[in-house]
């Protein structure tokens, strides 16, 4: 029989060590947040893999992936955020108490972020592995082009990507080859890059072509193409290798549960929030227009802020909106809206008269939106009627006396009905 699982609880759980997760746990400690980062190999994630970042603001003479990472970490760590080394299993992210799983424990969360980030797709021929990230075959343009200042490069791919990518690299390489499996003057890409690659003269196509293997001794020294149509191999003395044919999103383990689009990613609002209350997501991972350090930092922030403000006011609920002590009258206002702002003494004075044996809690929607998608009121202004720490009736319809009567019957009678 397995051993039982251990049990820990915290405030947020961020899943990937990577630069979005981490700026999410900063973001997450420095509000005074129970925060834990799972990550399944190195911290920093796919940033670590690159030599040299140089458009990341602040750097002006460009820095060390790894550097940079583990200054994120130090950063965190000071915050008072606990890191976790193992790989993530298992989530069940809806409700209130959502749980992310390892080997061996089971991790309790108010909050959940997802910044599990994605891989490159690869082609999985000889040599492949030999190569990768700083030894010769590349996934990012924006990062690498710079190192290819005069050289000959080949991109893997004719799509979208690999077209408009190959036409950047042109601007520091000398030659960039293109190897496209399909007939000559195929490509997958939109008509307008197609022609302006067709008309680059850096640009060389090697048409009807695939990766049969890679070699070098140490470092990437040529890419052996194969002819699909004689079986033909055709060495390529190249510097660099870019790989366009796609990109996989790390979120098996959130299929079934987080919504994803159809290639896998993560949509969200601008809030970064997924289609789970409570559940954010941040960097790589989300679907989005620019895959960088900077981007998933920007992600993290946004999404270690939400959180926090996520499991404020699932406290407010809870202890603050649901209390059982007395019957409650929560009145759902927002301040930039008259009636709303008419009808705030009227509650008041009505609370007034019920001192001691109703308890009346306001709910401002400008600054409590979340509260009031909890409650289920989001017109306002309305009212939303508790008892034993439960919603029992909610009306729009505002009228003293019809509010005093319901409060009557809140009071006095075990079955409570919103009075006509
Ligand atoms: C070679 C290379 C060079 C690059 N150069 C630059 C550059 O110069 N400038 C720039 O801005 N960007 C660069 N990038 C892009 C940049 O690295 C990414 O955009 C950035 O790292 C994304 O951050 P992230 O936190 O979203 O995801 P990632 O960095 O991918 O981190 C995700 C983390 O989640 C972890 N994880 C995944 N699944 C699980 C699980 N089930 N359980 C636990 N942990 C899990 C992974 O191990 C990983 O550490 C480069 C990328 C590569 C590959």
């Amino acid at each position: 029989m397995p051993a039982a699982k251990d049990h820990q609880y915290y405030d947020l759980v961020v899943i990937g060590g990577g630069p979005g997760g981490l700026t999410a746990a900063i973001y997450g400690g420095r509000a005074r947040l129970k925060t834990l980062v799972i990550e399944k190999s190195l911290i920093g994630g796919l940033a670590t893999y690159t030599n040299e970042i140089c458009n990341f603001p602040g750097f002006p003479d460009g820095i060390g992936g790894l550097e940079l990472m583990r200054q994120f970490e130090k950063q965190a760590k000071h915050f008072g955020v606990e890191f976790k080394i193992s790989p993530v299993k298992a989530v069940s992210l809806d409700g209130d108490d959502k749980t992310v799983e390892t080997f061996r424990t089971v991790y309790h969360a108010k909050a959940v972020v997802i910044a599990t980030g994605g891989k490159p797709r690869l082609l999985g021929v000889p040599g492949e592995e030999l190569f990768l990230y700083d030894k010769g075959i590349s996934f990012c343009a924006t990062c690498d082009a710079a190192s290819c200042k005069d050289k000959v490069v080949m991109v893997i791919g004719s799509g979208d990507a690999a077209v408009e990518e190959g036409l950047f690299l042109t601007k520091f390489a000398s030659k960039v080859i293109m190897s496209v499996i399909h007939e000559e003057g195929h490509m997958d890409a939109n008509a307008v890059a197609q022609q302006d690659a067709m008309r680059e003269p850096k640009m060389e196509f090697r048409w009807n072509t695939v990766v049969d293997h890679f070699e070098g001794e140490g470092r990437l020294e040529s890419v052996v193409l194969k002819d699909t149509r004689t079986g033909e191999l055709l060495p390529e003395v190249v510097d660099r290798c870019f790989y366009f044919i796609g990109y996989l999103p790390a979120t098996d383990l959130f299929r079934g549960q987080v919504t994803l689009d159809e290639r896998g990613y993560i949509p969200t609002n601008t809030r970064m929030q997924t289609n789970i209350e409570g559940v954010f997501a941040a960097g790589d991972v989300r679907q989005t227009c620019l895959r960088q350090v900077a981007t998933a930092v920007g992600d993290g922030a946004i999404a270690g802020f939400e959180a926090e403000r996520y499991i404020a006011e699932l406290e407010v609920y809870e202890k603050q909106l649901m209390q059982a002590e007395l019957p409650g009258m929560i009145y759902v206002y927002s301040p930039i809206d008259q009636r709303s702002r008419d009808f705030l003494p009227v509650v008041r004075e009505i609370e007034r008269h019920f001192a001691g044996q109703v308890k009346l809690s306001l709910v401002d929607t400008y600054k409590g939106e979340c509260l009031a998608g909890r409650l289920g009121a989001v017109d306002t202004p309305s009212l939303v009627y508790t008892r034993n720490g439960k919603v029992v009736g909610k009306t729009k319809v505002l009228e003293p006396q019809r509010i005093e009567a319901s409060l009557r019957d809140l009071i006095e009678h075990e079955e409570f009905e919103l009075a006509e």
